[in-house]
């Protein structure tokens, strides 16, 4: 829209100037204003460049995540499955464990009974002593030392012979139940004895049992051991990872938000240019209308004319360099440089070796060239038909710059070539 406006008031204005053919301006101004429009395209470009780019790392980060969220599943998957194998051997070590106690208490048992028996051995060996003991009195007192003597004892001892006969049978009959008591301690005795080592047999079987019990023990131990490192080191892996995700993730907002500011920044920096570029041209429309320049021009005899310049095209030098009466306006005005009337596609060339800071189109100076030859040195060609170079460019000196022309504010193809010392404007004619 500001455009438009301005191109329609331009128009009215280069209505009223219409044999105007020379272009005042205040270089500086110009200069510096160009130079930020440059250095803004610059920042715009990279800041574009940034903007393509951001979409092709997150597509590659977005990838990644991919293959992260594949791997990590993985990991999840491995760590259900160690828990569960943990839990399997923590049923196992309960199992065992139980077992261990329930043969810890068999043990126990058996050994009580051992106990028992063995006691019972002895109260049984006591008996068979004690009997044996009272059967060898008896032996010894009535039969042993003297059996005749036991014998004709009892008989004379007995009143009749029937009684002799009860008492021998008497005797008899005490040694024989003697004999089987005896016995019967010896049999029990000898049963008790075959019963503890029986017990002792199953006692040494349940140990034998208790002891495999307890290396299965150990064994699933150190196997769950190994799952619980195996199952920390797999959570690890998995928090490593999710940082991991959590950090790309983060990365790709950072890159939106990056990228949004720098579609801000170049829209600010386009608006920027757009407004400096009416502002030069504003300038330049003031300049046209013969306003004072902002600097008076250096005595060109003091710059020399010795400083290896070439004439950038060959003609008529129609409009010299400096003050004059403005044809219409009758103002007082300035001409900053020298206008060479030459046919229209002449070659433009470099009037010295230097640095392209400007190639541009100007609403006054049409198509435009500024080159920047070191210690404040600088060149202008205006109103060409057509620029070779572009800004940044290194050139030779006769390098052909640019085609004559007549764009901008002008009647006729010509050249406009102006020199300017630190900012201000000198004679050209002092150097070509
Ligand atoms: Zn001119």
């Amino acid at each position: 829209m500001f455009k438009k406006k301005y191109l329609c008031t331009f128009i009215s204005v280069s209505l009223l100037f219409t044999t105007v053919n020379v272009v005042y301006a205040a270089p500086s101004y110009v200069d510096k204003k160009e130079n930020e429009i440059q250095e803004n395209n610059k920042k715009i470009k990279d800041l574009e460049n940034r903007n393509k780019e951001i979409p092709k790392i997150q597509g590659d980060l977005k990838e990644e995540l991919n293959s992260l969220q594949v791997k990590l599943e993985e990991k999840e998957q491995q760590l259900e499955d160690t828990k569960s194998k943990i839990n399997h051997y923590e049923n196992e070590i309960a199992k065992i464990e139980e077992d261990i106690s329930s043969i810890s208490k068999d043990i126990k048992e058996t050994e009580d009974i051992i106990n028992k028996k063995i006691e019972e051995i002895k109260k049984r060996e006591e008996e068979e002593k004690e009997k044996e003991e009272i059967l060898g009195q008896r032996l010894r007192g009535m039969y042993i030392n003297n059996p005749t003597d036991a014998i004709l004892k009892a008989i004379l001892d007995s009143g009749d012979f029937g009684d002799l006969i009860s008492r021998v049978n008497n005797i008899s009959r005490m040694i024989k139940l003697d004999k089987e008591l005896i016995e019967e301690v010896r049999s029990m005795k000898e049963n008790l004895e075959n019963e503890r080592k029986g017990l002792e047999e199953e006692k040494v079987n349940l140990d034998k049992k208790m002891i495999s019990l307890s290396v299965n023990k150990e064994k699933v131990k150190s196997t769950q051991k190994e799952l619980l490192t195996e199952k920390d080191n797999g959570q690890s892996i998995i928090s490593d990872l999710n940082n991991i995700e959590k950090d790309k993730k983060s990365t790709i907002n950072k890159l939106d938000k990056e990228k949004s500011s720098n579609e801000q920044d170049v829209s600010k920096l386009v608006e920027f240019n757009d407004k400096a570029r009416s502002q030069i041209d504003n300038f330049i429309k003031n300049q046209i209308n013969n306003k004072p320049a902002d600097k008076t021009p250096q005595n060109d005899k003091e710059q020399g004319n010795s400083s290896g310049f070439i004439r950038p095209v060959d003609g008529t030098i129609t409009n010299g360099f400096g003050e004059r009466i403005h044809p219409i306006t009758g103002v007082k005005g300035m001409h900053h440089g020298v206008d060479i009337a030459v046919g229209r596609g002449t070659p433009i060339k470099a009037a010295q070796g230097g640095t392209v800071i400007t190639a541009t189109y100007n609403d006054i100076y049409g198509n435009m060239i500024i080159l920047s030859h070191g210690n404040g040195v600088q060149t202008v060609y205006a109103h060409a038909d057509s620029l070779n170079v572009s800004a940044g460019q290194q050139v030779k000196q006769g390098q052909v710059i640019a085609k004559v022309g007549s764009t901008g504010m002008s009647t006729g193809p010509h050249l406009h070539f102006e020199v300017r010392i630190n900012g201000s404007v000198v004679n050209p004619m002092s150097y070509i």
